[in-house]
């Protein structure tokens, strides 16, 4: 049996026996890896808060036949601002659940620990809920679901778009009108997310346009997965 090194950000964890825990990790070499953390669950575990979900780790497993044990690990990433609030921690909270949702064990998808990672600090430097919906929009891209954001998805139109349905492509207009209703100003605002330039939005959004966008996120994603988020509730 091997013993292996990488990075990885804390998807979860759940109990295993009395004192151990499997810690879910979505690692930059081999994808999603479920590790036991063995003695976690005491008081004096040598990995502390280390292991907490929405940390980057540095971490070195050691290959078993069912399941491989966390020998080693270096936080290289707390989160401290996003974990100080429960609503910005439920932003995180959500962004991992979906990763783990659209996610195989053992697939590695270096776009996807890309985007995670850049959105987990992104969201810790300003707090903006931006961040999230632009993680959303380009998770939605890399698993290839590109919605029309720009025409009516049904005729084509370019005016009087008011809806929006990913499963029927993306935007409707006023005739056409497919899924949920949807302001003019956050429809422009989000043909900017999906062309990836959020950064110029974060400063000059107004709140209401950015919980806008955010619950159509949260919306885009549970049709994408086909069941309800858990994580969203304490924001929507
Ligand atoms: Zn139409």
């Amino acid at each position: 049996m091997a013993t292996y090194s990488d990075q990885a950000i804390v998807l979860r964890s759940y109990k295993l026996g009395e004192a151990d825990r499997i810690v879910v990790l979505y690692t930059q070499g081999r994808g999603k890896v479920r590790g036991v953390a063995k003695g976690v669950r005491r008081t004096k575990s040598k990995f502390g808060a280390r292991l907490e979900n929405g940390s980057i780790v540095k971490v070195q497993l050691y290959e078993g036949k069912n399941l491989d044990t966390v020998t080693q690990v270096e936080r290289v990433f707390a989160g401290l601002e996003f974990r100080a609030d429960l609503q910005h921690y439920a932003r995180v909270a959500m962004m991992l659940e979906v990763v783990d949702k659209v996610t195989e064990d053992g697939v590695r998808d270096a776009a996807m620990y890309r985007l995670l990672t850049g959105a987990l600090q992104e969201f810790e430097k300003n707090l903006n809920p931006l961040v999230v919906t632009a993680f959303i929009a380009k998770l939605l891209l890399n698993e290839g679901i590109a919605p029309r954001v720009d025409a009516c998805s049904v005729c084509g139109s370019t005016e009087n778009l008011v809806a929006f349905q990913l499963s029927e492509g993306g935007v409707s207009c006023k005739n056409c009108r497919r899924g949920q209703s949807v302001s003019p100003e956050a429809l422009a605002a989000l043909g900017t997310v999906f062309n990836g330039q959020v950064r110029e939005m974060l400063d000059t959004t107004p709140d209401d346009v950015v919980f806008e966008l955010e619950a159509l996120a949260t919306h885009m994603v549970e049709q994408h997965i086909d069941s309800p988020l858990k994580t969203k509730a304490a924001f929507t």
